[in-house]
């Protein structure tokens, strides 16, 4: 049986004895509460919220958190009351759970239901992160289990996950979490994919780490000699689904790919960083155009690191990342950091907090002016997510597209049918011509008719390889049959 000792073992810095105690007790309440239920698998439905406050200890989240991660079905599946537990655990807790059984599924439904579920997320977010930190642990863990559950629901799950889950945690910064929700997700969301995936890493892993390791053991002995303190090096190959996503991009040409295998150097302080850059690059050659200072100019979600790519003399080259130990754990945990590491909080001001999160804290702002749910949609709809865009059906489904797509490209995802008879196209209830362009979160309808083909125009409009495909598949199809027919009359 699951021990709660594992669990309290895993925090950071450790628990006090009240919160360990708190702990314990949420355990032991969370099995007696769903004694005799069980999961598909037959396993204790226990196990699940146990795995699930698991996670949430590894992400390094606070007491409080771990306690809801216990105590997150008990609410929705067991016949306690939020009466009950708040006399148990206090109104903290009871918030923290009834926030996550309020987020429920972030499955859109309907025309306007879509806005007020992405509403209902974003006001959970701002109002407290730690709700969305659980669901997003209980997901993770659901999607780990996820061989037991029906095929066409396996998938409807790991393609929310993927278009919903994996982007909202990799806004919040919480790169790790992104990552494992991705992989997990992958093998039901593509199954075909994903094996062409492993076969790729199978035939290349021990050659890139082979190559990795000569450099490991040579800047080692580098960073010794210039005295740098190096509180560690190691690396990281690249997730699964994310090397996928990138050989889209590059033909699926992985020689064309420098970051499947990534080293990391770890160091005391930024001077360090750009020390041991210097270093590196006094050893290797760095390839233009990749040297990448994340350090000076953080990316969007706060991301800090400085990458530089080298020629590693055997014709091969390889990526290295180079941060401090604060980055490296804010690179994994996100937002999620800032709970594990709040005792050295204290000497940071205010405003340090502010500025990495300002998009949070405008939310939270916007969020007292609310009136009216397509306003504040609007509002959601800038650059929430960095590169892809959500489209709604009029269903309210999601389909997610590369930034600056077409409506032909929305059709074509929905249905290859659907995209060979386009005839016209409503963004959000207004007919528009069918060159424009999408943006994040714009509901769409298609318009078919019987009659209605791709033209060449079509082509230059589309960013989707689908689109691509189908429309150069079916004008090769055409300009044939039309030389057919011509050859027929005359
Ligand atoms: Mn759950």
């Amino acid at each position: 049986m699951a021990e709660v000792k594992e669990i309290i073992n895993l925090v950071k810095g450790g628990l006090n004895k009240k919160e360990e105690e708190l702990v314990r007790k949420a355990c032991t309440f969370a099995k007696n509460a769903h004694e005799g239920q069980k999961r598909l698998n037959g396993d204790p439905y226990f196990i699940h919220v146990f795995e699930t406050a698991k996670i949430l200890a590894k992400l390094g989240m606070d007491a409080e958190t771990i306690v809801a991660g216990f105590l997150h079905d008990v609410l929705e599946d067991t016949k306690i009351t939020a009466e009950e537990m708040k006399k148990e655990f206090g109104e903290n807790i009871v918030f923290l759970v009834n926030g996550v059984t309020k987020l429920g599924t972030l499955k859109y439904h309907g025309d306007e239901r879509h806005v007020e579920s992405l509403r209902k997320f974003f006001v959970a977010m701002t109002n407290d992160l730690r709700v969305v930190i659980i669901k997003f642990a209980d997901r993770l863990h659901n999607l780990r289990t996820l061989q037991y559950i029906k095929e066409d629901k396996q998938k409807r799950i790991a393609l929310e996950s993927i278009e919903v889950y994996a982007p909202l945690a990799n806004r919040l910064g919480m790169g790790k979490l992104k990552g494992e929700i991705e992989d997990a997700a992958f093998p039901y969301a593509y199954p075909k994919e994903y094996a062409q995936i492993e076969e790729i890493i199978k035939e290349k892993r021990s050659l890139y780490e082979k190559n990795l390791e000569e450099i490991h053991r040579e800047l080692e002995k580098e960073l010794y000699k210039n005295n740098v303190k190096v509180i560690e090096v190691n690396y990281r190959l690249k997730h699964r689904y994310s090397l996928w996503k990138k050989l889209l991009k590059y033909d699926m040409d992985i020689e064309k790919l420098n970051d499947i295998i990534a080293l990391r150097v770890i160091v005391e302080n930024i001077e360090d960083c750009y020390k041991v850059l210097g270093i590196i690059h006094s050893i290797w050659r760095p390839l233009p155009g990749r040297i990448k200072d994340y350090i000076a100019v953080p990316k969007p979600n706060g991301y800090r690191s400085i990458h530089t790519t080298i020629f590693t003399g055997s014709g091969g080259v390889a990526e290295i990342q180079i941060r401090t130990q604060e980055m490296h754990a804010e690179a994994a945990y996100g937002v999620a950091a800032h709970f594990a590491y709040k005792e050295k909080k204290k000497n940071k001001t205010d405003n340090d907090e502010k500025s990495k999160f300002k998009w949070i804290e405008e939310l939270k702002n916007f969020n007292y002016e609310l009136d009216n749910p397509k306003k504040y949609l609007e509002h959601l709809k800038t650059d929430f997510f960095n590169d892809r865009i959500f489209i709604f059906t009029p269903k309210g489904d999601v389909i997610d597209l590369p930034e600056d797509s077409s409506p032909v490209d929305f059709a074509y995802s929905i249905h290859s049918d659907v995209g060979d008879h386009v005839a016209g196209v409503k963004i959000n209830n207004k007919m528009v011509p069918i060159i424009s362009k999408l943006k994040n979160g714009d509901i769409v309808e298609i318009v078919t008719k019987k009659d209605a083909h791709p033209s060449s125009k079509w082509l230059e409009i589309s960013k989707t390889n689908i689109a691509k495909k189908n429309i150069r598949s079916y004008l090769e199809k055409n300009s044939l049959l039309s030389k057919l027919k011509s050859f027929g009359r005359s």
